[in-house]
């Protein structure tokens, strides 16, 4: 960890956050909302950056519900999708139907992050105890004692200021530079692709497939179109390392490999005009083995970089914020966050990061690596006929990707409970309806639920029993890291009581293989 600078200037708030994207935003608009003294670093100054996932899931939708904010959010331009589908060389099948979801929200929606971010960072400043610095770079830790005590941060001045908070949470993405200072040891499982964005005009209105997102497999290659209204966005996806060869082959070899995915679409494919109309995500999928230090919480990319398969980045990140603001915002108010408590986040969010991302990981072994490896031909999957044969079955992948495992709810509003109005505008926050509000999704039914046996998949993260309590999420079990030093409870040894948690389905895998949406816009973005 790095050490303590010279600094320019001091902060003190309760908690501070490095990184102003889904994550980052979200804990701090939840952590004001229950009155804690809350400041988000941003290193950029505004949030109009390079594409990213434009994807919001029914869950995160719901909580968005449950803070007041789904009804300006669905006055943002957006499209709505709720169905996605795949085609092969044999023809067109249905993967995903999310209008058999319940709820008020059965649909994708595509809004570009930038205004998801814009929303959030308006809403959370209508509280007297969130503050947003833009152009805000955390560059280091401020480690005290064995513990982090803040973040170092350059200005956009150019020179260092030092913020002291009791929590500082690294939401600073995929390259998180807390992550690095902290130490904490990171797992990369490899992906074998990379995807290239961009866009397509859509004059039409319609999509290549009819479906709002649609895969095209074939031999060696694959591609996905989302329909974005006006264009299709589209994401080609080449294995990992091979667009440099893909460069070499030139633009008109690209453009023919796109005319045999998209038939019906050749003669819009001169939209691709160069290289530069073209954006690469370098695919990873990597984990912490521990999410925190004592004064340090990470979450969101920083915590645990996910496949684009399914489009879940920023709804991970979403429900880890929601976590942390349910589990710590108490705590924050009373002075102190314990290093138990900052693992009870991970312990409460492992389960959905490892499922999900294990179900990547499959879909990229069975399905993408020997798909783009065009060793052999393609066939349609079985689980697709079955899929088209039995309609009903559509709704298990939905459930899968746009709810997930242990959905989050938002905690309440502890100002507006307490008669506090928000600093301007509308005098409160609009109240969920009662009681939704701030509950576990968890039945009384499943919390009486015997202990679960140890899922196979978190048994390599330390997790020896995962319990569901009467008050939440208890566990207890030796891993590969062993016990804190710092006498925190990690990865290692311990024990750990969530509040109104619980282990929900990990769901059906099955079918769930469809690459996932998001992305956003590929142009005119940093
Ligand atoms: C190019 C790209 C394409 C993507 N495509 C998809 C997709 O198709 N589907 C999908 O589901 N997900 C996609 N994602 C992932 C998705 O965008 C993320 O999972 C999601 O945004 C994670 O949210 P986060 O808040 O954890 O991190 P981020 O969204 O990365 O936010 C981190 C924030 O921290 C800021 N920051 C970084 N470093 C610092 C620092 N040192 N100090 C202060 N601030 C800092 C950044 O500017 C950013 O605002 C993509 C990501 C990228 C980068």
């Amino acid at each position: 960890m790095s050490s303590t600078p010279d600094t320019a200037r001091a902060d003190e708030v309760a908690c501070c956050i490095a990184g102003g994207g889904p994550a980052g935003l979200v804990l701090g608009l939840l952590l004001a909302r229950q009155g804690v003294d809350v400041l988000v670093l941003e290193k950029h100054a505004d949030f109009l950056r390079d594409f990213r996932g434009d994807t919001v899931h029914p869950s995160t939708l719901r909580l968005l519900d449950e803070v007041g904010l789904a009804e300006d959010f669905l006055r943002l331009p957006h499209q709505e999708v709720t169905q996605l589908g795949v085609t092969t060389d044999a023809g067109t099948f249905p993967l995903a139907d999310f209008g058999r979801l319940p709820g008020r929200f059965p649909f994708l929606a595509f809004v570009p992050q930038w205004d998801l971010l814009d929303l959030l960072a308006d809403r959370a400043q209508r509280y007297p105890t969130f503050s947003l610095r833009m152009q805000a770079e955390a560059v280091g830790l401020l480690v005290e004692d064995g513990g982090v005590r803040g973040v170092r941060y350059r200005g956009s001045d150019g020179s260092e200021h030092t913020v002291r908070a009791r929590l500082t949470v690294a939401a600073d993405g995929r390259h998180s530079v807390l992550r690095a200072a902290s130490g904490l040891r990171l797992r990369e499982f490899g992906a074998p692709m990379d995807v290239l964005w961009f866009r397509l005009p859509n004059p039409s209105g319609a999509g290549p497939s009819g479906f709002g997102v649609a895969g095209r497999i074939s031999r060696g290659r694959m591609l996905v179109t989302i329909d974005r209204g006006e264009y299709w966005q589209c994401a080609y996806l080449v294995p990992k390392g091979g667009y440099p060869a893909l460069q070499a082959a030139g633009m008109a070899a690209f453009r023919a490999d796109l005319a045999r995915l998209l038939p019906t679409a050749t003669d819009v494919l001169d939209a691709v005009r160069s290289w530069d109309d073209v954006s690469v995500l370098s695919v990873r999928v990597d984990r912490l083995t521990r999410w925190h230090r004592p004064g340090l919480l990470l979450i969101g990319d920083a915590a645990h970089t996910m496949s684009p398969i399914g489009g879940v980045g920023i709804n991970l990140a979403v429900q880890d914020a929601a976590a942390a603001a349910r589990l710590l915002a108490g705590p924050l108010r009373a002075g102190a966050v314990p290093p138990q408590l900052l693992a009870r986040v991970r312990w409460r969010r492992l389960l959905p990061t490892v499922v999900t991302q294990w179900l990547q990981r499959v879909v990229q072994a069975r399905l993408i690596t020997p798909l783009l490896a065009g060793t052999r031909t393609v066939t349609t999957p079985g689980v697709l006929r079955l899929l088209q044969r039995y309609p009903v079955l559509q709704g298990i992948p939905a459930r899968v990707i746009g709810i997930g495992v242990l959905p989050e709810h938002a905690p309440p509003d502890a100002r507006a409970a307490a008669g506090v109005g928000a600093r301007e505008g509308r005098s409160r926050i609009p109240s969920p309806a009662a009681g939704t509000r701030g509950r576990s999704p968890v039945s009384a039914a499943r919390r009486r639920r015997p202990a679960l046996r140890q899922p196979a998949l978190l048994r390599d993260e330390g997790v020896g029993v995962v319990r569901p309590a009467a008050t939440g999420l208890a566990q207890t079990g030796c891993g590969p890291d062993g016990g804190g030093a710092d006498g925190s409870v990690g990865p290692g040894c311990g024990t750990g009581a969530g509040s109104g948690g619980g282990v929900g389905s990990t769901g059906d895998g099955e079918g769930a293989g469809g690459w996932g949406p998001g992305g956003g816009t590929v142009t005119g973005r940093r």
